[in-house]
């Protein structure tokens, strides 16, 4: 123990706390708070959160977004020595996503389940079928990241939110 350092800095949890981060920049601008970052060679390459309200895009998930910053650092749409960092368990699309640019690695931290496509409903980050498969590691700083996804829902199921009200807003108006 006494040899540990005490911040490993290329520790999965360090990394989930860079994805959590941006998880809660989503949060703060009341997109559903999911946060991702994509590491190679121990460094962080890209990050990006949920923007599926902002850009008005639902495929703008946090792993989408991270992604095509990957890949446009990289210079590749291969991304083969890279670990995706991700606060939920990636969905059908993204992990369909995952599976195209060959990512060596995922590592999530809440489980979903009811669309987790990493274990949870279904697993096509190692589909047989599929000519590539990933390494998944699940849970890492699990309590913090399901945590802000219920706040989030908590609050938008109270309206407290701007973006809550301006839905029940909307819905009146319609009513
Ligand atoms: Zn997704």
């Amino acid at each position: 123990m006494a040899d540990e350092p005490i911040i490993n800095l290329h520790s999965d949890s360090h990394f989930m706390g860079e994805a959590l981060r941006q998880a809660e920049r989503a949060y703060e601008a009341e997109e559903v708070p999911v946060g991702a970052v994509v590491v190679r060679d121990g460094r962080i390459i890209a990050r990006a959160f949920n923007q599926v309200e902002l850009l008005k895009d639902a495929t703008a998930h946090a792993e989408m977004l991270a992604l095509t910053q990957a890949e446009e650092m990289a210079g590749d749409w291969r991304l083969t020595d890279c670990t995706l960092y991700v606060t939920k368990e990636p969905c059908p699309m993204c992990a369909g996503a995952i599976v195209h640019v060959r990512l060596a690695r995922v590592v999530f931290g809440a489980s979903d389940a009811k669309a987790g496509a990493a274990g949870s409903v279904l697993n096509l980050l190692r589909f047989p079928t599929l000519n590539h498969r990933c390494d998944i590691t699940a849970g890492v700083r699990e309590p913090e990241c399901r945590m802000l996804l219920q706040n989030f829902f908590a609050e938008q199921r109270q309206g407290g939110s701007k973006a809550g009200a301006a839905k029940e807003r909307g819905q009146k108006k319609k009513g």
